[in-house]
């Protein structure tokens, strides 16, 4: 459907040091820095630098980009648009839409509050609510492809709003077609969400464990969400601004997946069989038996004191040092054991 035509109604932002529209704290200046808190602006933004053929990059909660020191020559457009709204129901569930801009665990929180079950083991993840289908945000068992219905986009290509199935979106381990190509401006997202005072079947061991019980049961949604928020803190994956340990982006490299004949070479170490003869391996296992512990230090940069897998901004760090940081991880690990580490974040004007 061809979206209306609409004034443009964006305010620019004065600041526009990138490192403050980011939860690592890093990134040089943009070009203009505009605020949509209605998504007929951002379409309308997004329409226009196209039309123009200027860059745009758009961001949300800025906790998944790596932004090089030289910033990004061009408009950042920062999606503040907010609602969630019950578009389908009935006596099992609720079909709830979630504008991009809706801090996603505001959302969570609503929804444990309500009575729907299906996203409480993602509490706690930083950022927005459109911006979590672009990587198919997962955590402690869940992940967001398994409540999504439909994902609301518009297309810069066809110049139309779309509304794309699971299919069309094609989810994977932390990966999506939103991943590194920005065709598609989310505006909002449907889940479909049950309605039950317990959580969905827990699959996360660790977190069965915590909860003192085992893979499979089922627990009330508010001590799935504070028991996945007080095991998330622990690591330092709650932002905190006082602590420098979650002054991230969360996990910076994905867990690396290889074929089963190549694992059978590695030797003994924890793992996870897939159900495609690949096997999924913990980095945060690799690199640290490749020599980096927690607290490993670069240039005002170092490893989460909390967390293997999370790189952190000391406070007087750069996107430089970071990626140093990250190179040198990455290729100890290849030296130690063949493996190769690819990077979480988006990462914009820098490179690993
Ligand atoms: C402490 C911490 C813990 C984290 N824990 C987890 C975790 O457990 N699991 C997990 O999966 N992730 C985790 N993350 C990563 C991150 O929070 C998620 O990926 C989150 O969904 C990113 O949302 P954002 O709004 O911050 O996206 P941004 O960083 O603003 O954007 C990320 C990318 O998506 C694009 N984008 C954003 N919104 C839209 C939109 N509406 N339409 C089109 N493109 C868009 C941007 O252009 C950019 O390329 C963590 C991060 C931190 C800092």
């Amino acid at each position: 459907m061809k979206p209306p035509q609409c004034e443009l109604r964006v305010s620019v932002v004065t600041d526009t040091s990138l490192a403050a529209y980011t939860t690592l704290r890093l990134g040089g200046h943009a070009g203009t820095v505009t605020n949509a808190v209605h998504t007929d602006e951002a379409v309308a933004a997004v329409r226009k630098a196209t039309a123009e053929g200027r860059p745009l990059l758009v961001l949300a909660g800025g906790s998944n980009v790596v932004i090089g020191d030289s910033g990004f020559d061009g408009e950042v457009l920062l999606l503040r648009d907010r609602g969630v709204e019950v578009v389908g129901e009935d006596a099992s569930g609720v079909l709830v839409r979630v504008s991009a801009g809706e801090p996603w665990d505001d959302f969570v929180a609503y929804a444990v509050a309500n009575g729907w079950s299906g996203v409480e083991c993602l509490s706690g993840i930083p950022g927005a609510a459109g911006s979590t289908p672009i990587q198919n945000v997962g955590a402690y068992g869940q992940e967001v492809a398994h409540t999504i219905e439909a994902v609301h986009a518009y297309d810069r290509i066809a110049d139309e709003t779309r509304v794309m199935s699971p299919a069309d979106c094609g989810f994977g381990y932390r990966s999506s077609v939103f991943k590194h190509d920005d065709r598609h401006l989310v505006t909002a997202v449907d889940f479909r969400l049950a309605r039950s005072a317990e959580s969905a079947p827990i699959r996360y061991a660790e977190l069965a464990r915590t909860l003192g019980g085992s893979a499979g049961d089922r627990v009330p949604l508010r001590q799935a969400r504070d028991t996945v928020l007080k095991l998330r803190a622990g690591k330092g994956m709650v932002l905190d601004p006082e602590d420098r340990d979650t002054w991230s982006v969360g996990s910076f490299f994905t867990n690396p997946v290889v074929p089963a004949e190549f694992f059978a070479t590695l030797g003994e170490m924890p793992h996870w069989p897939g159900a495609d003869g690949t096997v999924k391996i913990p980095a945060a296992w690799l690199i640290e038996r490749s020599g980096f512990p927690k607290g490993y230090a670069g240039d005002g940069v170092a490893i989460s004191g909390k967390h293997t897998l999370a790189l952190t901004n000391r406070g007087d760090g750069s996107t430089a040092a970071l990626l140093d940081l990250a190179r040198t991880i990455r290729d100890g690990v290849r030296a130690r054991f063949g493996v190769e580490l690819h990077p979480e974040p988006v990462l914009i004007n820098c490179a690993l």
